[in-house]
């Protein structure tokens, strides 16, 4: 009996520890990865090895990352403790590049919406895409002449320029200065995207004269209707970087547009519940480069890989990589003047060339 005891005494002492053992993994099951959301969205400073994007805009990572400063003469970065100003030093050279020529067609400033995280990779929140550092909203309100606080720019709400019912621009709000911006963001070789309220395609349809041929990037999507969205290709040296379908030809304008003026786009999410891809993948999930980039060293700190105006952002990458001195600001930095031919406000109204609303697609 004693014996007996004894015997059952030690199994339950040893299932004791066993249990103990055990409790750190309860939250995740046996055999669970970690989500790469969870990973990647811990990493504060960039993978500090050349510049370079693994996979597809919303599967995979950057490594070589470079931030751009949260403060330039022409831009202010928002939602700062977010710490998504980091992108491949190409899409940070294009940002810095708009927002300087961009008051060249009288816009004042940008102001920066999130571009990546460090590494890349899913984000706690929000966007699907974004993932590999070529990816960057930008604001469609004009930047203020003055400096935002830090609270101003977590709190600043963003004032939408579409009206949710209509899915039509609000026309008190639309201007030819917003026009400007884009077709400006669209000009550049190296930007394949650009995502907007399908409303403001519509607009842009309706109202764009003279060379209509940059509308082809400008692709209509839910959401962006206080900003939008710039997407760059894939970049040199980036052999691991998907590129995406090409645009189809032509303005966009017609069929493709008119659906989203129908009932269909609109309809609830039948299963609003149903987990985001960004709560499933896993680190098996993104390509296998990313292991890397989340284990890769990081850079001294993050004021070394930060880009100012008149920096040259690859610069500052190679010198990542490297461990070499970062460079010196270039000595011309000074903000592109205002051509006298603009109107007196750049944000005066937009003439309406009336052009028919879309109509919806046949049979729907
Ligand atoms: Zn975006």
């Amino acid at each position: 009996m004693t014996f007996v005891f004894a015997r059952v005494a030690r199994a339950a002492a040893i299932l004791a520890t066993a249990l103990a053992m055990a409790l750190p993994l309860a939250s995740a099951p046996a055999g669970a990865e970690e989500l790469a959301k969870n990973l990647f969205g811990s990493r504060k400073l960039p993978a500090a090895t050349a510049a370079k994007s693994y996979g597809f805009y919303s599967k995979g990572c950057f490594s070589g990352g470079v931030a751009i400063a949260t403060d330039g003469p022409t831009w202010q970065a928002m939602r700062l403790s977010r710490n998504r100003r980091w992108g491949h030093p190409a899409m940070i050279n294009l940002i810095e590049k708009l927002s300087r020529e961009a008051t060249a067609d009288g816009w004042p400033g940008l102001l920066l919406g999130d571009i990546s995280q460090p590494r890349g990779g899913p984000m706690l929140t929000g966007h699907a895409s974004h993932q590999i550092g070529l990816d960057a909203d930008i604001w469609f309100t004009p930047m203020p002449d003055r400096r935002l606080t830090a609270q101003e720019r977590e709190n600043m709400s963003a004032t939408s320029l579409v009206n949710e019912k209509t899915h039509l621009v609000k026309n008190s709000l639309w201007t030819p200065a917003h026009m400007r911006l884009l077709r400006r963001a669209a000009s550049y070789p190296e930007v394949e995207r650009i995502l907007v309220n399908p409303g403001i395609k519509k607009k842009l349809c309706d109202t764009v004269t003279g060379d209509r041929s940059w509308l082809r990037k400008v692709r209509p999507f839910w959401g962006h209707d206080y900003h939008f969205h710039i997407r760059i290709g894939c970049q040199p040296g980036s052999s691991g970087c998907k590129k995406q379908a090409d645009t189809t030809p032509g303005d966009g304008c017609g069929e493709p547009l008119a659906w989203w003026f129908t009932e269909e786009p609109w309809r609830p999410n039948k299963n609003p519940d149903a987990p985001k891809a960004r709560d499933l993948m896993t680190m098996a999930s993104l390509p296998k480069e990313c292991r890397a980039v989340l284990n890769a060293p990081a850079p001294v700190s993050e004021a070394a890989v930060t880009v100012g105006p008149g920096v040259d952002a690859m610069a500052v990458a190679r010198a990542e990589a490297t461990g070499a001195t970062v460079p010196e600001p270039a000595q011309d930095t000074a903000a592109v003047a205002a051509p006298e031919s603009l109107p007196l406000s750049s944000f005066a109204p937009t003439p309406e060339m009336n052009i028919p609303m879309p109509r919806p697609r046949p049979g729907q």
